[in-house]
């Protein structure tokens, strides 16, 4: 597809993928802790340098030529499409004082976009791991994500935090990555469900969220208030004992945003060390209660995302919840692995029986983070 749209062959091609979030939702923009996994499904970029300091992007899922524009000319608001995505990427890599000429880029992906599993930041790290190593700039991967954050924030005006990101760049195959958005450190956690007989199944709802369209922004800064009416730097520094005091001090509708990231940020925790005890099925009632924590004190989950966890649980699934920024998009489900089929059949006879459009079903397994690959 590259020769077919430049004529030329490309220098390299780069993968990066998506993530499903295990648990720790809406606590990376706290300063606080998730533990994402990296997916198989992935976005490829096929890229070429070029001297003349334009920037051309085409995109097999993108509707449309091919974008081209002048890296002299790249300001945050000139690009409105799907190419904002990659143009903020070089944008922040200009910003930052990187020295970098143009390229041209294809891109191809097998991750859902606006399904929760972060098609947006595989797209970014996907075009940050190609200009890194096609222009020596000896980023490291962390490095690399914040600077992908930094693309989906400055320039194409998605007020997210890091923590999408810093999967697509950093996780590895086999292995949670535990993250301290604060400390910006990050630990592999070994996670190998299907070595104890389970099995981790994605639910694509099919709702599309848009995390353009406000209600992010609202949940952010109702956060960053709470924070400060605290007299906090951020929430990640309230602990669980510190809760009944806050719940007295605090404006009532602020309450249950707080309740959340302290309870997640718990969660977190709690996950993490029953994995590193091997303890797999143990995570399942904790993926519960995050999902009971979204649909009910941060109040994102819609119907759709309800009846998948409610009708998984009733299929004997171990735990279920939403991932990703909400508002619809994907549920992850852990479940023995004799279970699958039924919680699968279900699920589907469900949403049939609701009316709503046929959910997307595909197992994933801890994957391997953004790479070269040619
Ligand atoms: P998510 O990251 O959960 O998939 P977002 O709304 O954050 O959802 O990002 C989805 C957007 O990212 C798409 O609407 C599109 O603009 C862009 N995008 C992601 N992957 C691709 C791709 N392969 N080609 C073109 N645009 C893409
Ligand atoms: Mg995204």
């Amino acid at each position: 597809m590259f020769r077919r749209i430049y004529g030329t062959y490309p220098e390299g091609i780069w993968a990066a993928p998506g993530r499903v979030n295990l648990i720790g939702e809406h606590t990376d923009y706290n300063d606080g802790f998730a533990l994402p996994i990296a997916i198989p499904q992935h976005t490829l970029v096929a890229a070429r340098r070029r001297q003349d300091g334009r920037l051309r992007l085409h995109s097999a899922q993108g509707d449309g030529p091919v974008a081209d524009l002048d890296l002299a000319r790249l300001t945050p608001g000139v690009v409105t499409t799907w190419a904002a995505y990659p143009a903020g990427v070089v944008w922040a890599l200009l910003e930052a004082g990187h020295r970098i000429g143009g390229a041209d880029l294809h891109i191809d992906s097998t991750v859902p976009t606006g399904a929760g599993l972060s098609s947006s930041a595989a797209l970014e790290c996907a075009v940050a791991f190609a200009y890194n190593d096609l222009y020596g700039l000896g980023l490291s991967p962390p490095a690399l994500a914040l600077l992908a954050q930094r693309a989906e924030n400055g320039f194409a005006g998605v007020p997210c935090g890091a923590m999408d990101q810093l999967a697509s760049a950093c996780c590895t195959d086999g292995a949670a990555l535990h993250l301290d958005l604060r400390a910006g450190a990050h630990e592999q956690v070994p996670f190998a469900p299907q070595t104890q007989g389970m099995s981790l199944l994605v639910v694509d709802t099919r709702v599309k969220h848009d995390l353009g369209d406000g209600a992010y922004a609202a949940l952010r800064s109702g956060c960053e208030q709470a924070a400060r009416e605290l007299g906090l730097t951020a929430l990640r520094d309230l602990t669980p004992a510190d809760l009944p005091r806050a719940v007295k001090t605090l404006p009532a509708h602020l309450v249950p945003l707080v309740r959340h990231v302290v309870t997640e940020n718990g969660r977190v925790a709690k996950a993490v060390s029953h994995l590193r005890a091997g303890h797999v099925a143990a995570l399942g009632p904790i993926l519960t209660e995050g999902h009971a924590s979204l649909r009910d004190d941060f109040r994102i989950s819609c119907a759709e995302s309800d009846l998948v966890v409610d009708t998984a649980l009733a299929h004997g699934a171990l735990g279920a919840r939403m991932t990703g920024g909400g508002f619809g998009g994907s549920v992850v489900v852990l479940a023995e692995e004799g279970r699958v089929e039924a919680v699968r059949l279900a699920v589907t006879t469900a949403f049939r029986a609701a009316g709503y459009q046929e959910p997307g079903l595909f197992p994933v397994s801890p994957a391997a983070g953004a790479r070269r690959i040619m």
